[in-house]
C-alpha cells in the first residue's frame, strides 16, 4: 500500500467523488472506506498489481475506484440502480473496473462475465453476509482471498456484536481458513473486517 507520512493514498486520476489529493495522489479516507479504515487500522492483505478482484456491494464506487488504482482488473457487482449509474461514469473513465449490474445473491446471472479472481471484497450490509459470501467463492482461485466486511446489525442488531462476529467466522470456516478479525472502530461502528484464505 502507498503511504505519505500516515496518510493513505492510492495512485489515480483524481476527482472520482471529490477526493483530496496529495503529492498528486488520491487520499483514501478511513472514514469513507472501510477498506481503508482497515489498512489504517494495521491490516496486513496489501492489494498488488497481477490481482484480480470481484467486488461485491460496489455501490456508486468510492471504494472501488481506490482498489482500481491498486489491481489489474475489478469485477464490481452492485444491484440498486441509482449508485450503479455513478459506477458507470466511473468505468467510463478507469477502464479496469468491469461494471456488473446484479444480485450477488445470484452469481450465476454474472458467471458468464467472470473469470477466477484473487481477491473477494464483500460489502453488502445485508442479514445473509455469509451466505453471499459463500456463494460467489466459485469465482475465488484456491488460495485467494476473501475480505469480508461484516455489518454486524446487518445481521442482527439485538445480539453482541462480537458473538455475531464469532457466528460468521466459525460459518466461514466450514470453507476457508480465517487469518485475520479486525474490527473497524473507530471509523466504522459495529463492523468487523473478516480476511479468509480460499482451502480450495
Ligand atoms: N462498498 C461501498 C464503498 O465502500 O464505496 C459501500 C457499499 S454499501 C455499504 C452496500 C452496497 O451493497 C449498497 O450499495 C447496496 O445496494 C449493495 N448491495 C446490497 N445487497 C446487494 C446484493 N445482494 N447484490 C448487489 N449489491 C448489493
Amino acid at each position: 500500500m502507498i503511504w505519505i507520512g500516515d496518510v493513505l493514498v492510492s495512485p489515480g486520476e483524481g476527482g472520482v467523488y471529490g477526493e483530496r489529493m496529495l503529492e498528486g495522489y488520491r487520499v483514501w479516507d478511513p472514514r469513507r472506506s472501510k477498506l481503508a479504515a482497515y489498512y489504517l487500522l494495521g491490516g496486513g492483505l496489501d492489494l498488488a498489481p497481477d490481482m484480480r478482484v470481484l467486488y461485491l456491494g460496489a455501490a456508486n464506487g468510492t471504494t472501488a475506484s481506490h482498489v482500481a488504482d491498486y489491481v489489474d482488473v475489478v469485477y464490481s457487482v452492485e444491484f440498486a440502480p441509482r449508485p450503479v449509474q455513478d459506477l458507470l461514469e466511473i468505468a467510463r473513465r478507469r477502464k479496469n473496473i468491469v461494471p456488473i449490474m446484479a444480485d450477488a445473491n445470484r452469481p450465476d446471472e454474472y458467471a458468464p462475465f467472470m473469470e477466477w479472481v484473487d481477491l473477494i471484497y464483500q460489502d453488502v450490509a445485508q442479514p445473509n453476509q455469509v451466505e453471499i459470501a459463500e456463494k460467489n467463492l466459485i469465482f475465488l482461485k484456491p488460495g485467494g482471498h476473501l475480505i469480508l466486511m461484516l455489518k454486524t446489525r446487518s445481521v442482527d442488531v439485538r445480539r453482541d456484536p462480537a458473538d455475531v462476529a464469532a457466528g460468521a467466522r466459525s460459518e466461514l470456516e466450514r470453507h476457508l481458513d480465517v487469518v485475520e478479525v479486525r474490527w473497524l472502530e473507530p471509523y466504522h461502528q459495529d463492523h468487523a473486517a473478516i480476511v479468509c484464505t480460499h482451502r480450495g
